[in-house]
């Protein structure tokens, strides 16, 4: 039997962060991971995802570059070498978070654990005896239960593409849906993306959603709205056939992605054995320190269902760690004013409350909204004149800057410090007073009128 002070299931975003937290503070840490190191976050995740939508960027590039006076041409794009590279990444950074965890004295174990009886998880046989446990286990895409289903793959699958597919069916219009589209399209696919809605990114502000359909219809993404697959199938010519509750039917595909959403791993965990509470979906239940309701056993990240970013699970891990080990009692994560970034073409980002959030929580009365749309400079020289959108929502007389967002070439980068300004209590008036950068497209957040 091995004694420890914690034991970590999960080395993702959130248990390598907590278990290193931990480590730092003295104790002694286990970590159990059941497949690689760094989790969804760095092997099907965030990491292959940006370097992807880095590659699409480039053939969007090399679409602008005659307007620069370049003679390029966007041509195919080498898919296998691509990935190839990618992969080679992806291995380099599994690599250093090994080397991180050695050099940090966590012990880390690979295997799939089970938490047997309180204070005891069982791995490969062997049993791990600790005070306090942490569940980050993440979660898994869902795929859904129609007939026909297993024809397509999800984001899993879409990182293990050998070659690029030529016609792809996406099915789901959040963050990873919309992404996904956006890349497949850049680099020379044709996309169908199904929503079930009227449009995609449903929680966002409608300015964004807005701005988002119309630039999804610019770059060539067709857009199926209201559009709910009831069934699959393969077609003579091999190709797949995907049949809407409504009866629409489109075929050609020779790839579907399901990008419907993601289910907790919380099953097989021991998890009603031991008595701990989840919801009706399965997410872990923990309170505003990540307890969970049965003593010495915890939960962070993707498990628990608020806020599926990596940021998030690392911070909620530290903050549960410093709190458990670092003598900071009322150490805990706060979940609001989550800056946010959807990796479309463009990029969309977000920190705080939608005007209609805004509205709800401060009353119609306290709410004004500034906004622009205008043409970011890149676009002087190019044929394409795509727009850009912000939006700041500010509350109360002394107009505290509640939310803001914007949707355009370099949103993506810009957002995190306009971020800390709105944690910081910024107003519009602190906006105003402060000087522009030009030229450039975060200026026009300060300079509204
Ligand atoms: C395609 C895609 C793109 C994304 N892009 C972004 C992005 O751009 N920005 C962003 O912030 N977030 C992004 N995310 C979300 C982000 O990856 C997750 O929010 C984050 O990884 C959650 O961390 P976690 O620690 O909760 O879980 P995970 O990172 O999923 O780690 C959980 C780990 O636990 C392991 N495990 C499960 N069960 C057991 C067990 N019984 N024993 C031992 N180990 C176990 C799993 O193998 C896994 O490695 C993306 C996600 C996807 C799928």
């Amino acid at each position: 039997m091995d004694e420890f002070d914690f034991v970590v299931l999960g080395a993702g975003s959130g248990g390598m962060a907590a278990a290193r937290r931990a480590a730092a503070h003295g104790a002694r840490v286990a970590l159990i991971e059941a497949r690689r190191v760094g989790g969804t976050c760095v092997n099907a995740g965030c990491v292959p995802k940006k370097i992807m939508f880095n590659a699409a960027n480039v053939a969007e590039m090399l679409g602008d570059a005659s307007g620069f006076g370049f003679r390029a041409e966007r041509g195919k794009v080498d898919w296998a070498g691509l990935k190839e590279r990618r992969d080679q990444y992806v291995e380099r950074l599994n690599g250093i978070y090994a080397k991180n965890l050695e050099r940090d004295r966590v012990a880390y174990v690979a295997g799939r654990g089970r938490i047997v009886k309180p204070g005891c998880v069982e791995v490969n046989g062997r049993q791990l005896l600790a005070p306090h446990v942490l569940i980050a286990t993440g979660g898994y895409p869902i795929v859904p239960t129609i007939p026909g289903a297993q024809l397509g793959i999800t984001s899993n699958g879409f990182f293990e593409l050998e070659e690029q597919p030529r016609n792809v069916a996406v099915v789901g219009a959040g963050y990873i849906g919309v992404e996904l589209s956006g890349i497949l399209r850049l680099l020379g696919s044709k996309v169908t993306l199904f929503s079930r809605y009227d449009d995609v990114i449903t929680h966002f502000d409608p300015m964004l959603r807005a701005h988002l359909m119309e630039a999804l219809a610019e770059v060539g993404i067709d857009v199926l709205r209201k559009a709910e697959p009831q069934r699959v199938s393969r077609t003579e010519n091999g190709t797949l056939r995907v049949c809407s509750h409504d009866g629409r039917e489109v075929d050609g595909f020779d790839a579907l992605l399901w990008a419907v959403g993601r289910a907790p791993a919380s099953e097989g965990l021991g998890l009603e054995t031991l008595g701990v509470n989840t919801n009706e979906r399965g997410f872990v239940v923990v309170d505003g320190y990540q307890n969970t309701n049965v003593k010495g056993v915890y939960a962070v990240g993707d498990v628990t269902g608020n806020h599926a970013l990596t940021p998030v699970a690392i911070a909620a891990g530290r903050r549960l760690a410093d709190r458990l080990f670092g003598g900071q009692p009322g150490s805990r994560l706060e979940y609001d004013q989550v800056p946010t970034v959807v990796f479309s073409h463009p990029p969309v980002a977000t920190v705080g409350l939608t005007e209609q959030e805004a509205i709800d929580a401060h009353g119609p009365d306290q709410i004004k909204v500034y906004s622009t749309r205008f043409t970011n400079i890149y676009y002087a020289v190019t044929d394409r004149k795509p727009k850009t959108s912000m939006k700041l929502v500010v509350a109360g007389k002394d107009e505290k800057v509640v939310g803001i967002h914007v949707i355009g070439l370099g949103a993506d980068e810009l957002i995190q410090g306009f971020a800390v300004a709105m944690r910081c209590g910024a107003t519009k008036r602190d906006f105003d007073r402060t000087i522009a950068i030009h030229p450039t497209a975060a200026e026009e957040l300060v300079t509204l009128r």
